[in-house]
């Protein structure tokens, strides 16, 4: 069964919450969870006058298409209360779709590998700990080769209550 890996996000609100509820949406509508990181803290990016984020990843088994993996985040996305404020603004909760076993798409909706996972320390630092080993597709370098790459300056603690 494919595994797709996603990246939740959040930054309104009971953000812990708000990832445990994207968690059981996610269980529901894409497939079982089979591993997940741990909880991490990030100063907003991009725009940086707005509340930290909290960031997980979760690896999920699942019999559903990318696209129809897409669908289904949108759908949760939307179902959380998502406010699409702006760019780069705040949110309740945001998924995005790191890796699908080892496929490369690319079509009007849909880019995997997620363009930017390699540039950004707030999905690598839980990525690696879901999937050290696994090598991006078209960069051909391990999570923890990307990482020790990573130009991303912006500060990712471990989330503490
Ligand atoms: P961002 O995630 O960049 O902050 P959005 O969540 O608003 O922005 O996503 C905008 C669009 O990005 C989505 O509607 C979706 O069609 C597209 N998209 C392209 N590739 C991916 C991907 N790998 N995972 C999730 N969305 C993607
Ligand atoms: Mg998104």
């Amino acid at each position: 069964m494919p595994n797709v890996y996603l990246l939740l996000g959040g930054n309104l609100g009971e953000r812990k919450t708000f990832l445990q509820l994207a968690r059981e949406a996610i269980t529901q509508q894409v497939g079982s969870v089979i591993s997940s990181s741990r909880l991490y803290e990030t100063a907003a990016w991009g725009k940086t006058d707005q509340p930290n984020f909290l960031n997980q990843v979760l690896q999920v088994q699942t019999t559903l298409s990318p696209e129809h993996v897409l669908q289904a985040i949108n759908f949760i996305e939307n179902e959380l209360g998502r406010t699409r404020l702006e760019h780069w603004g705040a949110r309740l909760i945001d998924i995005d779709i790191l890796f699908y076993d080892d496929l490369v798409l690319q079509t009007q909706r849909l880019t995997i590998p997620h363009p930017q996972l390699h540039l950004r320390k707030f999905t690598l630092l839980p990525l690696v700990e879901v999937a050290p080993d696994m090598v991006h597709p078209v960069l051909h370098k391990n999570i923890h080769q990307l990482l020790e790459h990573c130009p991303d300056a912006l500060e990712v603690w471990e989330f503490q209550e």
